[in-house]
């Protein structure tokens, strides 16, 4: 029988890792006396870093009061001030939140309330999806069946649903052809999109969903300017909705609170969830507009979907805390300096690194990808598991990153993203660089 360290089902069935026992700042403390440098707040969750003093003691004081409370028989006043807070004011249209407790429920729910409003306006034979190869939407059945991931859908197709088709996605390093301008890989791209909507029938899509800067599947990309607008008006046109799933680059990771503001559109759904809490509770958020709740309102009066932990005014009140802080301490701001000097600094470091093809990103959120060969763009063979070995160095090091890639959807590559927190200082950014840079120097040195 296998040696058994932990009663624990970690993500490794082989390996325990080391127990993390207090954090403070950037810093995570394991119980073997390593301090770990957070330099991707785990998975781009951790904004506020570890322990922020006003966050626990926000949660401290709601947990004195009111911990939980169904939502078939209470409000609470968490979740009306977190709604307030971010739905308010109406960014985009965006008028109602539904809180849930991470980012897959949020697709989930994102998914449904656009099948529901569709049927209550009456166009009920609107039941397709169209996404985006090499994204990723979360874990949940139906939101891998949205992720464009052919690798980690591969052993559950039979029980994912074929409602979801994918197209290209804008990563310009991969996608774009030799000698293409940003129009015209644009123009191709929204003509593919055109192209699928008129596959299935324009009047039989529900919406599109995409991450408007890209995450764990491909490492920060971006998209070229124009894509998003031209993808808004390909979903008017053909009067379908724009589903954003800014779960990881949402809430100020890019530098504005949603990384939507800066393509200059807006989505009728957004969901929304590391950033929302930072770590501090499981929570996670769809945001909807408010003319699809008007119509379900005075239709059927009540969305069909529901979890025993919505709105749960513990997580909503550690949410509150979080983004009172990102306001009250002008964080964005600081989000938008520090990733100026975050991008400077890899440049210095890897833009002329043979082995560093592409250095991307936007706010506190970059990634660079490793190739074995810059003119051609070839990628590392994936057996070497090259983004593991850097995250496994790094973390020796006292950095923890996260590593992405092997092949996805067709496209081979290894990439590391960082996502550090928000308050971040100017010296912890450049210690993030010298770790990172010392990691990948080390582990090319044994696989060259
Ligand atoms: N969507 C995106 C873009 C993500 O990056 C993730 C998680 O990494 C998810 C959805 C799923 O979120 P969760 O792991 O909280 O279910």
């Amino acid at each position: 029988m296998a040696a058994r360290t932990s009663r624990v089902l970690h993500r490794s069935l082989r390996e325990t890792p080391p127990k993390a026992i207090g954090g403070e700042g950037v810093y995570l403390f394991a119980e073997d006396g390593r301090r770990v440098l957070d330099a991707s707040g785990g998975a781009a969750v951790s904004c506020l870093g570890h322990q922020h003093p006003r966050v626990i003691a926000a949660m401290a004081k709601q947990a004195s009061t009111l911990v939980y409370a169904h939502t078939a028989f209470f409000s609470s006043e968490p979740a009306e001030a977190l709604a307030e807070t971010l739905v308010g004011h109406e960014p985009g249209g965006l008028a109602y939140a539904y809180f849930v407790s991470g980012g897959s429920e949020a697709i989930e729910a994102s998914i449904k309330l656009s099948r529901q409003y569709f049927i209550e306006r009456g166009e009920p034979q609107r039941q397709h999806f169209i996404a985006r190869r090499q994204s990723y939407h979360g874990n949940t059945l139906g939101a891998l069946a949205a992720g464009g991931n052919a690798w980690r859908r591969a052993p559950y197709a039979p029980l994912l649903s074929g409602a979801f088709s994918h197209v290209t996605p804008a990563f310009a390093y991969h996608e774009k052809h030799d000698g293409e301008s940003d129009a015209q890989f644009v123009s191709r791209l929204a003509a593919e999109l055109e192209a699928e909507f008129q596959r299935l029938g324009p009047d039989t899509v529900a919406a599109f969903l995409a991450e408007p800067v890209v995450g764990a599947t491909a490492g920060a990309v971006t998209a070229p300017d124009g894509y998003f607008k031209a993808v808004r008006e390909i979903c008017d046109r053909h009067g379908a909705l724009l589903i954003l799933d800014e779960v990881m680059c949402g809430m100020g990771r890019t530098g504005t609170t949603h990384a939507w503001e800066q393509e200059g559109i807006a989505p009728d759904i957004q969901a929304i969830a590391k950033g929302l809490g930072g770590g501090y509770q499981p929570i996670g958020a769809m945001l909807a507009s408010g003319k699809i709740i008007d119509t379900i309102r005075a239709g059927t009066g009540a969305f069909q979907h529901g979890h025993t932990y919505l709105a749960h005014p513990l997580a909503c009140a550690a949410a509150l805390a979080v983004q009172d802080v990102i306001r009250e301490d002008g964080l964005l701001t600081q989000v938008k300096e520090r990733g100026r000097q975050l991008e400077q600094r890899l440049t210095e470091r890897f833009g002329n690194h043979r082995h560093v093809g592409d250095i991307r990103g936007r706010g506190l959120f970059w990634a660079i990808e490793l190739v074995a060969d810059r003119a051609s763009r070839t990628s590392f063979d994936p057996a070497l598991k090259l983004n593991q070995k850097i995250k496994a160095e790094a973390f020796a090091h006292g950095l923890g990153c996260y590593p992405g890639g092997g092949t996805v959807d067709g496209v081979r590559g290894d990439h590391v993203l960082l996502a550090p927190p928000y308050i971040a200082s100017a010296d912890e950014i450049d210690l993030i660089v010298d770790r990172l840079g010392t990691a990948v120097d080390n582990v090319l040195r044994s696989v060259n």
